[in-house]
């Protein structure tokens, strides 16, 4: 689930890795503090270290909706920080494309697309299509129900 979770903390701009590899919870929280990450588990364990403060986000929830008000209320994180700006698959920050590589866009997107970026590591494009306007709607209410939330 915390997977899941994660593209959406990518998909609003946030540098994000997940952890596939066998490292210990030890080597985890280390690898975390190295890389002055926020480490997001579902593990309570992971709060037992003596190094855990700081670094260690316990999500104790079930629901992404959960998760979302979670972060936003434990680490006020900003869901439309820099929406869209890394790579969903590999994290990488885009750039912007160059000329010459929107002839791989569809004909029929071609003509109504601006500001395309581009994954150098990946070697793939990214342009506002249904499914980036639908996504920046979600994190747009995310956004606005932290500030409703916190108003009261
Ligand atoms: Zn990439």
């Amino acid at each position: 689930m915390l997977k899941g979770f994660a593209s959406w903390l990518r998909a609003a701009g946030y540098d994000t890795s997940t952890c596939d590899s066998g490292l210990s919870d030890r080597e985890l929280l280390q690898l975390a503090i190295k890389e002055q990450r926020l480490l997001l588990t579902r593990d309570k364990k992971l709060l037992e270290f003596r190094h855990a403060a700081g670094t260690v986000i316990y999500l104790q929830c079930n629901l992404l909706s959960d998760c979302v008000d979670a972060l936003s209320t434990q680490i006020g994180l900003d869901w439309l920080y820099k929406p869209f700006s890394r790579c969903m698959l590999c994290n990488t920050e885009l750039i912007p494309a160059a000329e010459c590589l929107y002839e791989r866009i569809p004909a029929n997107s071609r003509k109504h697309v601006t500001n395309v970026l581009y994954c150098p590591c990946c070697d793939k494009l990214y342009w506002q299509g249904s499914h980036v306007h639908r996504m920046t709607g979600t994190l747009t209410e995310w956004a606005h129900r932290r500030k409703k939330d916190t108003a009261v």
